[in-house]
């Protein structure tokens, strides 16, 4: 039976529960009274649970469509200003023991070339990401006990904390591994990660358990209770997500937001991020195979609706989509995007030869950090290093409080320019900077409170005379 407050996933992530939600959805896509009442609900900015949010997405009225689009938009606004956060992926090994079917990192694929990194290739592969400007990063890792144990991913987590090349630091590092047990998520905690992310892939069970034949990762209701399991071990904020492409688009919407729902009423906190991943081509691998390809249009609007019905989480959008899609949704609500992404294992330090293969997927965006900073800031948006949130103990329902109480212009904001103006110093091209600067002049006057709007201006002259790493 559905139950949002049960830490059984059947009842959490009930079948009865989605299916009728998609039937109300159908029986109510053409019922425009239901549906402006629905978006007025959206207009509050309180969110919108799975059964509004589906109608909505069933909702194929073109000025409803556009409506949701301008609301999604405001609500970004709102809450998440002109930010972007930029991040990248580590990848540290591709052992793996799943069978997955639509990972090139299954463990019957012969093909690609394995490989696990070791400390001192971990420095290299850091200082090559510090050397573009990076300070955030999430690290993946395939599921292999022997191969990549937690103490292997807790010595790496260590290394990279401690690796500061010239001006650099790595300031973040969200952990992107298979579920785990509640003693190991304590680990995690302890080494002071910033976000768990776990993609569901998909939250329809009876094809979860074919698209993972074999290995840990079989487990549905383990792999569903993981975010429970996370949190009870003391990691507040974590990072929900759907390999859009598997399965029908419309289950799993309901789905991940079933998932925040009940996050938020089992630990009162829904998740920080939700990903919006789709699956891509790859060695072995042909999206095409799946049932659930979505077209560009459809996936914008899934953001849209996403941000409509989960205001205060965060949105991210990687690398394996194309300029020209992340241009379309970046002002839908996305807060996060990944930049210069090599999903190659060692593959920032070392070019990979194609014959070599060890990536995890085809990326589509295949543009420098640089790049993507000045692409950013001539489409308007801040490109962001910030990570102070997390550094300052802002995670869970204190970084949900700062967001609700919209103090993202007096904290967020200025936390931006800084951590810009440390990009534009150590890294940018002279382009970049000329432009960034002209942006970080235009944006400080934007600060409300004028005590922050003083000291911002103080620690950015002090950044330009080579102090480091002010914030909020
Ligand atoms: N091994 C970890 C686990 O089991 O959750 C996660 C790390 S994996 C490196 C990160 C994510 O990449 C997976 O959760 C999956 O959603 C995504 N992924 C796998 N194959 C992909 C493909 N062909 N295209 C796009 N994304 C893919």
């Amino acid at each position: 039976m559905y139950d949002k407050t049960s830490l059984r996933a059947d009842d959490f992530i009930n079948h009865d529960e989605i299916v009728d939600t998609l039937k109300y959805a159908d029986a109510h896509r053409d019922d425009l009274p239901l549906i402006r009442e629905i978006l007025a609900r959206a207009r509050e900015r309180k969110g919108l649970d799975h059964r509004d949010a589906s109608v909505l997405l069933a909702c194929e009225d073109e000025e409803v469509i556009a409506e949701c689009y301008r609301l999604a938009e405001e609500i970004k606004q709102d809450y998440y200003g002109n930010r972007i956060v930029l991040f990248a992926p580590l990848y540290l090994s591709n052992y793996c023991v799943n069978g997955c079917l639509y990972c090139p990192y299954h463990s019957r694929n012969k093909n690609i070339r394995r490989v696990k990194l070791t400390q001192e290739q971990i420095r290299d592969e850091v200082i090559a990401l510090q050397d573009m400007g990076h300070k955030r990063l999430a690290i993946e890792a395939g599921e292999d006990p022997r191969m990549n144990p937690i103490e292997y991913i807790l010595e790496s987590i260590d290394t990279i904390y401690n690796i500061h090349h010239k001006n650099g630091a790595i300031r973040r590092i969200n952990v992107n591994i298979a579920a785990t047990t509640i003693e190991d998520y304590k680990k995690l905690k302890d080494a002071e990660i910033g976000t768990y992310i776990l993609f569901q892939e998909t939250y329809h069970k009876q094809s979860y358990l074919k698209l993972h034949p074999t290995g840990p990762k079989h487990d549905y209701d383990y792999h569903t209770e993981a975010m429970d399991r996370a949190m009870e071990g003391g990691i507040d904020d974590v990072g929900l997500g759907v390999l859009y492409g598997l399965e029908m688009y419309r289950y799993e919407f309901a789905g991940v937001l079933m998932h925040a729902e009940h996050l938020e009423a089992v630990h009162g906190v829904g998740p920080h991020t939700i990903s919006m991943p789709r699956v891509k081509p790859a060695d072995d691998i042909d999206p095409d195979e799946f049932d659930g390809g979505i077209s560009d249009e459809t996936f914008a609007k899934l953001c849209a609706l996403i941000r409509i019905a989960v205001p205060y989480t965060g949105m991210i959008i990687s690398t394996r989509e194309s300029q020209k899609v992340r241009e379309m949704v970046l002002p839908l609500g996305v807060s996060q995007i990944s930049g210069a992404s090599r999903t190659s294992v060692g593959g920032y330090a070392e070019e990979e030869l194609p014959e070599e293969n060890s990536a995890q997927f085809d990326v589509s965006d295949r543009r420098t950090l640089d790049e993507i900073v000045n692409w950013l800031m001539r489409l308007g948006y801040i490109p962001s290093f910030c990570t102070a949130c997390y550094r300052a103990g802002r995670t869970g329902d204190r970084f949900m409080e700062l967001c609700k109480n919209m103090q993202i212009l007096n904290c967020c904001h200025p936390n931006a320019l800084l951590t810009l103006k440390e990009y534009l110093e150590d890294y940018a091209s002279e382009d970049t900077k000329r432009i960034g600067t002209e942006l970080i002049n235009r944006e400080l006057a934007v600060i409300p409170n004028e005590n922050v709007r003083k000291k911002a201006s103080d620690y950015l002259k002090t950044i330009a005379e080579g102090g480091r790493d002010f914030r909020f």
